[in-house]
């Protein structure tokens, strides 16, 4: 079993790549992804960690906004992370955060949360990928309320007031930095309501344009008429169809390895990378 997908305490998952890697292998995955929002921090620590039978397939998933204004999460795997551009895309990426995060605490400030960035420090490990996730620990933390799930559904969704984006490439712009960069790019979750406004199936065209490789179809936030019509591009464009759990520890209810990846599409994914990137030990 493969998932591909998945994320640690470099950004918002609660496990660190070890307990991560430690998790997959009890599991009996035979392969994972390691995707932290906006960075590749974690890598080092997981290739460390890795254990024998299992998989790693490094990776990251790239926060995007279409010129509309619709959030697009773009998964970059087996790319080279030491090419300039994707590493400069990300950490412009990760830098707009902070001041983002400023901007949503000024606000829920003036709607009487007492909040400080320093709150929201204390819940993010060292050298992370700072986002949301981790303002509503802040706010649990405080005893505004009772969980992530509850803070996200009341205050920090996508249409709340509160909510702020930070900058983010486009799909486009994404894709053709993870393709130069020698990886291969999936679109995550492209039909999670749950998430907002998402992508048209008319967009589709572009990505593939841009050189997108596959489409994350098995995803708890698709309803089966939404992996209908996803396998249904897929196949339109000879796109790759990937599952997976999108884990984040204690931080979401998915768990591991509850959607995974048939290993057939992830060979014929991992043959459009410029290199065997796959790390086994
Ligand atoms: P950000 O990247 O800062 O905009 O935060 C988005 C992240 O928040 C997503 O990647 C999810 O992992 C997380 N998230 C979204 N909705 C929820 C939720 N209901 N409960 C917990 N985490 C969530
Ligand atoms: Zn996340
Ligand atoms: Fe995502
Ligand atoms: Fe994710």
């Amino acid at each position: 079993m493969i998932d591909l997908h998945t994320h640690s305490n470099f950004s918002d998952g609660t496990d660190t790549p070890t307990e991560l890697i430690n998790k997959a292998h009890a599991a009996g995955l035979t392969g994972i992804a390691l995707t932290d929002h906006d960075t590749v921090a974690g890598w080092q620590e997981a290739i460390d960690h890795l254990r024998p039978g299992l998989s790693l397939i490094l990776g990251s998933e790239i926060s995007c906004q279409t010129l509309d204004g619709i959030s697009v999460h773009m998964l970059g795997l087996l790319f080279d992370p030491e090419n300039p551009e994707l590493s400069s895309m990300m950490a412009q990426t990760r830098d707009n955060r902070v001041g983002r995060m400023a901007k949503i605490i000024a606000r829920l400030n003036s709607a009487d949360y007492e909040i400080t960035m320093d709150d929201v420090e204390a819940q993010l490990s060292d050298g992370a990928t700072l986002g949301r996730p981790h303002l509503a620990d802040a706010l649990v933390a405080k005893g505004y309320m009772k969980s992530r799930d509850q803070v996200f559904a009341e205050i920090l969704h996508n249409d709340s007031p509160f909510y702020v984006s930070h900058y983010s490439p486009t799909p486009e712009v994404a894709i053709q930095t993870i393709k130069a960069a020698g990886g291969v790019a999936v679109i995550a979750h492209a039909m999670s309501s749950l998430r907002g406004r998402v992508v048209s199936v008319e967009s589709f065209a572009s990505y593939v344009d841009a050189g997108l490789d596959g489409i994350e179809v098995f995803h708890r936030d698709h309803t089966q008429p939404n992996r209908d019509l996803l396998s249904q591009i897929a196949n339109e464009f000879d796109l790759v169809k990937t599952g997976s759990s999108d884990y984040h520890g204690n931080g979401k209810l998915n768990q591991l390895a509850e959607f995974h990846t048939d290993p057939e599409e992830f060979a014929k994914l991992e043959a459009r990378a410029n290199a065997r990137r796959v790390i086994k030990r």
